[in-house]
């Protein structure tokens, strides 16, 4: 059974960083402390089309984005960097049974999304194969899709299914990741053709994962792509400054 969110916008929960009583009621956000802690990049910094993270340079895309081939989507939106606390946070959120972190991350992200200048018809969450959904019972990004989307009121369509599971990406050099070719598959064309799309996912690094999913979904007759993450990989030396 699905409780309607009104029913929980008015209860306390503890903060999902530090289990503190000091966060926001509704379970929709961190306390002051955590929040500060995850050093969540502000409303008025210049972002990085292809990465969500902040742009460092006067050319169309940040260095990091530079470094990698032409990024398959035309905006990108992130809300804080993958480094120190909010990469802790993350890590349990995916492999720690620690779901509860969808709803303070998807609240974020829906805010991210909502500055980010493009407005979706559809969210659609990067899929895990279905053996890291059996070890996890849960996947992460449809989860952050799920609170995002009901934030924001855009569906959400899990339209995409991972075909094999590959090497782990940890394992894999840079230029190895971007042969993750044919790791995915549209089961549901018929919903996303013509539709300005969103892809969501927990992290983004390189990038691969999301360009894999991106060039299905393109082949699927979509008419927009963005993509929105929670964190974005710090620029090397970018945190310890
Ligand atoms: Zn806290
Ligand atoms: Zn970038």
């Amino acid at each position: 059974m699905r409780f309607p969110d009104s029913l929980f916008q008015n209860i306390s929960f503890p903060c999902p960083g530090c289990d503190s009583d000091d966060a926001p009621p509704g379970g929709r956000g961190f306390c002051p402390a955590c929040t500060a802690k995850l050093h969540i990049y502000p409303d008025d910094m210049l972002f990085c089309p292809g990465c969500g993270g902040p742009h460092d340079g006067a050319l169309a895309v940040c260095s990091q984005c530079l470094a990698e081939p032409v990024r398959l989507w035309q905006s990108a939106a992130a809300v804080f960097p993958y480094y120190g606390f909010g990469k802790k946070l993350i890590r349990e959120f995916k492999f720690a049974n620690r779901p509860e972190f969808a709803r303070p991350f998807g609240a974020l992200l829906a805010q991210a999304v909502s500055r980010s200048n493009f407005c979706p018809d559809v969210l659609v969450p990067v899929p895990l194969h279905f053996s890291s959904f059996w070890r996890r019972s849960y996947n992460q990004a449809e989860l952050l899709a799920k609170v995002c989307g009901r934030e924001l009121d855009i569906p959400v369509i899990s339209a995409l299914r991972r075909i094999h599971a590959g090497t782990k990406q940890a394992k894999l050099g840079r230029r190895e990741r971007h042969v993750l070719k044919k790791s995915f598959l549209c089961v549901k064309p018929d919903k996303l053709k013509g539709c300005r799309v969103m892809l969501i996912d927990d992290v983004l690094t390189t990038g691969a994962t999301l360009s894999a999913a991106a060039g299905v979904l393109w082949a699927c007759g979509i008419s927009e792509l963005a993509v929105a993450v929670a964190a974005r990989t710090p620029a090397f030396g970018a945190m310890t400054q």
